[in-house]
């Protein structure tokens, strides 16, 4: 498809190459904003803060999503080296719309850093066409892959950024060597090859059912899952325009708490869901549909659900929550 960047990859997690992104494109004191409507966001700006920049946290209540001209006012009044965005927030499911993001600072010297961790492969993502000057994502989420690898790539805008001298330090994370050594398809060091070969499957996989497939697919059973749920008596989390193809979340009635039904889906069926551990916890449970997840898989969990939430005496109609889904997932 011409893209012209190499992709650089990293033996870490993902906030390895968080971290990454911002030290080679940072020299102490610069000035950064960082949007913040959820836990990746304030873990951006907190490395931001680590790495001694000047930050500003444009804060968005958690379930919504910044607007676009919210950064157009912020970036007209300073001179901010980066702008930095979860395209996919993981802790709320509310979707960035990082190409209007893009589009405000295209002629701009501003950079555009974007975590698409949880977004990349579920969601559409469009790096070039976007204007994305560093896209930072993980194996372990719509990528298939244990974890272990960090994925980075970067504009032309970016690299001219990250090839100056006088940015902060940085040994393994520097993007220059990583870059130079992808050229020769190599890794500058020891590269984790077993993760990389279950990659190279998941990549396989991915081409084999083809793209739009995969997030076609996504967004389908998102949308059955959050029908199926809403039967069942729970209201999706956040603003709609923003809902998630990649993680449902679904705000609970003050009588239940996301933590005792987390536990008792594990402790009953194995099922593995995921409460909160910030400011939402005991609000909301999140439900992943990332990556190798069928339309049998959330069924099973709609009717696991409503197992527990009928024990925690909260009243659901039999079978409505799996028949919502099946409907909505009617062509
Ligand atoms: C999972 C995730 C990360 C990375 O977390 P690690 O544990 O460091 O891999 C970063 N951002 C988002 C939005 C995520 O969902």
């Amino acid at each position: 498809m011409g893209n012209v960047n190499p992709v650089l990859l990293f033996a870490s997690s993902g906030t390895g190459v968080m971290e990454a992104s911002l030290a080679n494109i940072l020299a102490a004191g610069e000035r950064v904003l960082v949007v913040v409507n959820g836990q990746f966001g304030k873990r951006f700006a907190e490395i931001a803060e680590t790495l001694s920049a000047r930050v500003d946290r444009l804060e968005i209540p958690w379930g919504r999503v910044v607007e676009p001209e919210q950064i157009a006012a912020l970036v007209a009044t300073v001179d901010y080296r980066a702008v930095v965005v979860v395209h996919n927030e993981s802790s709320t499911g509310m979707v960035t719309d990082v190409a209007g993001i893009g589009a405000v600072l295209r002629d701009l010297p501003t950079l555009l850093v974007v975590d698409s961790v949880s977004g990349l492969a579920g969601l559409p993502m469009r790096q070039d066409e976007w204007g994305i000057d560093i896209l930072v994502s993980a194996s372990q989420k719509c990528l298939m892959t244990p974890p272990g690898i960090g994925l980075a790539s970067l504009s032309a805008k970016a690299w001219s950024i990250v090839n100056r001298e006088d940015r902060l330090p940085r040994f393994y994370w520097d993007f220059r060597k990583a870059r130079a050594a992808a050229e020769k398809l190599e890794t500058p060091f020891t590269a984790p090859v077993a993760l990389i070969a279950g990659l190279k499957e998941a990549l396989e996989m991915i081409h084999e059912e083809t793209l739009p497939c995969v997030l076609e697919r996504h967004r389908r059973l998102a949308h059955a899952l959050r029908t199926g749920c809403a039967a069942l008596g729970l209201s999706p989390f956040g603003e709609e325009k923003a809902r998630s193809s990649t993680v449902v979340v679904m705000a609970l009635p003050e009588k239940l708490n996301g933590a005792d039904i987390v536990c008792r889906l594990y402790e009953r069926y194995r099922t593995v869901i995921a409460g909160a551990r910030n400011r939402l916890a005991g609000k909301i449970i999140r439900i992943g549909v990332m990556g190798h997840v069928h339309e049998a898989d959330i069924l099973l969990d709609l009717e696991h659900l409503e197992a527990i939430l009928t024990e925690l005496g909260w009243p659901v109609t039999r079978g409505a929550g799996v028949a919502a889904a099946k409907s909505a997932l009617l062509p």
